[in-house]
């Protein structure tokens, strides 16, 4: 009898179709990396199949620092392969630190916009401000069309507040070296109306509701600004 029972479990494990272990698999990355490692562990099969990409784009980053203060090369690998099976945590990560940091900004971008694509509303955020002081009419209309955009968005809405929050948290773990953000530049000229504020904004629940899509965005980039470690 014991016998008949250890025969069928083995058997309902093994019989289980990949498609449906690696579903189970994603979901417990997705919830705790710490698990994930854990069942990698369990048998030779769970191992196989934890190490597909669908596993490592979703597994959660939310145990590791977002800025590791030391070297570990085997977290450097893993995080390499979560960018490169476009997790889009991962890609966030990646991008804000080196461009933050003055480090391979061009690719740094690159991840940042991958992220944004992927439906990561802190990317998408990031990269709104980034656009606006990188300068330049084009980036800086895209930049524009991107945050007033969040913040007109009805499911977005809600989410700019969180997401300006995390920056600002970010940027004071970030060693910010890009000297671009050393003078940001008013978007509204405020010509055409009175302005609702005289000064950039110093807390972030300070932000206004502006209806004017050059002061909101104005609002956005203050708060940023009040965040960085030399103002
Ligand atoms: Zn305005």
């Amino acid at each position: 009898m014991a016998n008949e029972q250890k025969e069928s479990s083995r058997t309902s494990i093994l019989s289980l179709p990949t498609e449906v272990l690696s579903e189970v698999l994603v979901r417990v990355a997705s919830s705790s990396s710490t698990d994930l490692f854990r069942a990698k562990l369990c048998c030779k099969l769970f191992y196989e199949v934890s190490e597909a990409d669908n596993i490592y784009q979703r597994v959660s980053l939310d145990k590791f620092e977002i800025v590791p203060w030391q070297k570990n090369d085997k977290l450097s690998r893993f995080l390499k392969k979560c960018r490169e099976s476009k997790n889009p945590e991962a890609l966030y990560r990646k991008g804000m630190v080196d461009y933050f940091t003055d480090k391979h900004k061009d690719s740094a971008l690159e991840c940042l916009e991958e992220a944004a694509n992927s439906g990561h509303a802190d990317a998408a955020y990031a990269l709104g401000i980034i656009y606006i002081f990188f300068g330049g009419d084009e980036l800086k209309r895209q930049g524009i069309l991107l945050l007033s955009g969040m913040k007109k968005s009805r499911i977005l809405k809600g989410r700019v507040k969180l997401c300006r929050e995390n920056l600002r948290a970010l940027l004071r773990m970030i060693w910010v070296k890009n000297p671009m953000f050393l003078n940001p530049t008013l978007i509204c000229c405020a010509m055409t109306h009175d302005k609702k504020t005289s000064s950039w904004p110093m807390d972030a629940d300070d932000v206004e509701e502006s209806t004017c899509e050059g002061c909101a965005c104005d609002e956005e980039i203050g708060a940023i600004c009040a965040a960085l470690p030399y103002r």
